[in-house]
């Protein structure tokens, strides 16, 4: 097997019908069977390589599933129709009525607003913690927990999660270790840290292109099958299922995954060390100044670097709308939440994506209002993206003139 998950997922070949080059779709969403007894094997989830029913499985899922596969270097993934989707059935199939959850405090909006309001209707509870306090972690775990879930780096605060003593603390309660790893695609593979069960976003840098939601669980064999239960999977019954045509594309686009995160690293980091220099309050892993700079190069692919998400906090709300807006008028990206497209895509996350936070809590986390999250583009030359976004800055007084070496 490949040592690279880059390479793992360009060793896949999957032929078309005809010779193709890239695997056919599937077209259908029932298949025929030869004889009845393979149909109700099949019900019973025994005869592999059989398809029943899209919703439960088609040959496009899966082949995008074998690349996320081979991208966490898990036995297996399932793909769903959003990461909300992969996310949700992760924790309505861990979780009975009654029980508990351990969480970073720092996680995506939607995992948050889910994870305090609507999982309440089960009585299911969550504690949210700092992630990087392991001690405070430990103390949250009770009798009724039935995971730990966090993000590799979180959204949007850019908080590094220590996955492999998460994983300790998980193995020594009995429980599970969930992590998404949406915004830190080949850097970091936390199943390999010792994560039980990876989800994705595909929608974000995985697919790369904006143009569909879509996500994954990868994770062992026994547990995507249990997620596929015909009579008990959560995958199954709650019919978060992807398209194969958008299964299709999403695969076609996996496999520049490894170009595109070098790149984004690469820009995120000329532009976050620059605009530290100049004064500004840039959050990036990739940054001595991070209190997760450490631990993310402990644990992550160097040559995929820091990722391409940073944040800037320009000090109000106004000044960030101001300088948004600018930007967007200059033509140096778009005023846009989701992240890992082409162009730089930038939002103010306080009153956005994480706008199911409540403001004191925002607060406490450290979410002020003038931040600005940044997802890096794929621009070709960087320098000049930068001399660009500091003349809006200078224009907006962001950066005053006497503190920036021109
Ligand atoms: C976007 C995002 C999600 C949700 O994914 P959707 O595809 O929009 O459902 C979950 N986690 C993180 C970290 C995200 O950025």
């Amino acid at each position: 097997m490949a040592h690279k998950a880059s390479d793992r997922i360009l060793d896949l070949h999957n032929f078309g019908e005809f010779g193709g080059v890239n695997p056919s779709i599937s077209d259908s969403s029932t298949y025929t069977f030869l004889s009845a007894k393979t149909m109700f094997d099949t019900f019973e989830g025994n005869t592999e390589g059989c398809y029943l029913y899209s919703r439960h499985s088609s040959p496009s899922n899966l082949y995008l599933g074998e690349a996320l596969a081979a991208l966490e270097g898990t036995e297996t993934a399932n793909v769903t129709a959003s990461g909300m989707g992969a996310i949700t059935a992760v924790i309505m199939q861990l979780c009975n009525a009654g029980d508990h959850i351990v969480s970073s405090r720092t996680i995506y909006g939607g995992t948050y607003a889910f994870l305090k309001n609507f999982i309440k209707k089960y009585n299911i509870s969550t504690s949210f913690v700092d992630i990087t306090d392991l001690e405070s972690v430990e103390n949250a775990i009770k009798s009724g927990t039935k995971m730990i879930y966090c993000e590799s780096v979180s959204n949007p605060l850019l908080e590094v999660a220590d996955i492999k003593a998460l994983s300790r603390i998980a193995d020594k309660h009995g429980i599970p270790l969930v992590v998404d790893n949406t915004f830190s695609p080949l850097s970091i593979a936390p199943a390999k840290l010792g994560a039980h069960i990876v989800v994705h976003s595909l929608t974000k840098f995985i697919n790369g292109t904006s143009d569909c939601v879509a996500g994954a669980v990868c994770g062992t064999k026994e547990f995507c099958l249990a997620l596929k239960d015909v009579n008990s999977g959560a995958g199954m019954l709650l019919g978060s299922t992807l398209d194969s045509l958008r299964a299709a594309s999403i695969l076609k686009n996996m496999r520049t995954l490894h170009i595109r995160m070098q790149k984004h690293s690469f820009n995120a980091q000329f532009l976050s060390e620059r605009f530290e220099e100049d004064g500004l309050r840039v959050v990036y892993p990739g940054l001595p100044s991070h209190s997760g700079h450490e631990l993310m190069k402990s644990q992550m692919v160097p040559e995929y670097g820091f990722g391409g998400i940073m944040t800037i906090d320009v000090g109000s709300l106004e000044k960030a709308n101001a300088l948004m807006e600018l930007m967007q008028k200059e033509n140096l990206g778009y005023l846009a939440v989701s992240l890992g497209f082409y162009k730089t895509l930038f939002s103010a996350p306080g009153t956005s994506t994480s706008s199911e936070i409540p403001v004191e809590e925002q607060e406490t986390m450290g979410l002020s209002d003038g931040l600005i999250r940044f997802s890096i583009g794929l621009d070709d030359d960087i320098q000049r993206t930068y001399d660009m976004m500091k003349n809006c800055m200078l224009k907006l007084d962001i950066l005053a003139r006497d503190k920036v070496v021109l």
